[in-house]
């Protein structure tokens, strides 16, 4: 039996791919703004979403256009720290129990925060942690939450987070290197969660083996990575992220089954089987894809989700940006379900999937 929307928000659930400058709410984008001096275009909500902030978009560049708001309001570490807290809350309103929030500290570098990455994680840490703090208050003197989570065994019973701090793609080799070097001595000299490795950006053209040598110093340290893979680029990507970053999870995915794409099918095949051997989960993006992939012509049936579902595939449905893409956790489930007919066990087994494959290691629980 198939769940309604509502009964999806009340499952527990995880959002394991999801950029923090994607996800702030638009009131406080326009607070940020006016705080800041920087010039939106409205300063409305209702006028933010006409005019930016969009259900569809015409390219990727349009849907990008929205991060030089949000980057812009979040140079600032009072902000930060807000975005943080309140994307907490927005998660744990829609029924998710562990978020993973990526973003790239070295973007948000300006005068104001000194030019200096850990204080920008430091803000960022401050509302997660406070945020979660006040959650876990919640659940535990909540009866009916907790007999909610009692009837999913494999859910979490409790409110987490972990830090995933993005490489951009287009960065030179030295670059990439030394700023995983400067995060590696921020973690030694603080107690800030450092444990996490994304590689965002421009995939085509930026292979991941162009940071080799920064991969090579993460799997020395023991740092997991999560890797922006088979977006923009072809199964190839995709080998290259578990095979030189080691990567434990796959961010997309959705060109594996692209035929605009073309990729051998025994090697296909060999692929598949390893990322399921290795538990490889792959953070599938539904809307976020329908708006940047003019090839699926907006239309949720022509993703190769139902191809990955029927290949073995460990998948987990997530976000990449509520605010951009203008989506919950939920909502994602909820379209999978409709356009892909999935059973109320199928759903279950996505949610599980979310977390199982979590980054393991807890930034706080008190
Ligand atoms: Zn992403």
């Amino acid at each position: 039996m198939a769940y309604t929307l509502e009964e999806i928000k009340k499952l527990p659930k995880t959002d394991l791919h999801v950029h923090l400058d994607g996800s702030i709410r638009l009131s406080s984008l326009i607070e940020f703004a006016r705080k800041l001096k920087i010039e939106l275009p409205s300063y409305t909500v209702e006028g933010l979403k006409e005019l930016v902030f969009k259900d569809q978009y015409k390219d990727l560049p349009e849907y990008l256009e929205c991060f030089g708001y949000t980057c812009a309001a979040l140079m600032d570490l009072e902000n930060l720290e807000q975005a943080a807290y309140e994307f907490a809350y927005d998660a744990f309103n829609d029924g998710v129990y562990r978020i993973e929030p990526r973003y790239c500290p070295s973007l948000m570098l300006n005068e104001k925060n000194l030019y200096n990455n850990q204080n920008i994680i430091t803000a960022i840490e401050k509302g997660l942690s406070k945020a979660s703090k006040e959650i876990n208050e919640t659940i535990r003197s909540s009866d009916e939450i907790k007999n909610n989570l009692d009837q999913y065994p494999w859910a979490d019973k409790e409110f987490s987070y972990t830090h995933i701090l993005c490489i951009m793609r287009h960065w030179s080799p030295a670059d990439s290197k030394s700023y995983i070097e400067e995060l590696l001595s921020i973690r030694e000299k603080t107690d800030l969660p450092i444990h996490n490795i994304d590689l965002a950006g421009p995939e085509n053209g930026f292979p991941v083996s162009l940071h080799k040598e920064a991969f090579d110093l993460t799997n020395k340290l023991g740092l997991t990575k999560t890797i922006h893979a088979g977006e923009a680029a072809g199964p190839e990507s995709i080998v290259e992220a578990i095979e030189v970053a080691n990567a434990k999870r796959i961010g997309h995915g959705v060109n594996l089954f692209n035929p605009n794409y073309p990729y051998p099918e025994e090697k296909k095949a060999e692929l598949i089987q390893k990322m399921i051997d290795n538990k490889i989960c792959i953070e599938v993006c539904l809307t976020s894809n329908l708006q940047t992939l003019p090839e699926l012509e907006m239309k949720p049936e022509n993703h190769s989700f139902k191809k990955m579902l029927d290949a073995g595939l460990l998948l987990s449905p997530c976000t990449d940006n509520t605010t951009v893409s203008n989506t919950t956790v939920s909502e994602e489930i909820y379209k999978m379900q409709e356009t892909f007919n999935l059973s109320g066990a199928n759903v279950e087994s996505l949610l599980a999937c979310g977390f199982r494959s979590m980054f393991r290691v807890k930034s706080q629980i008190s």
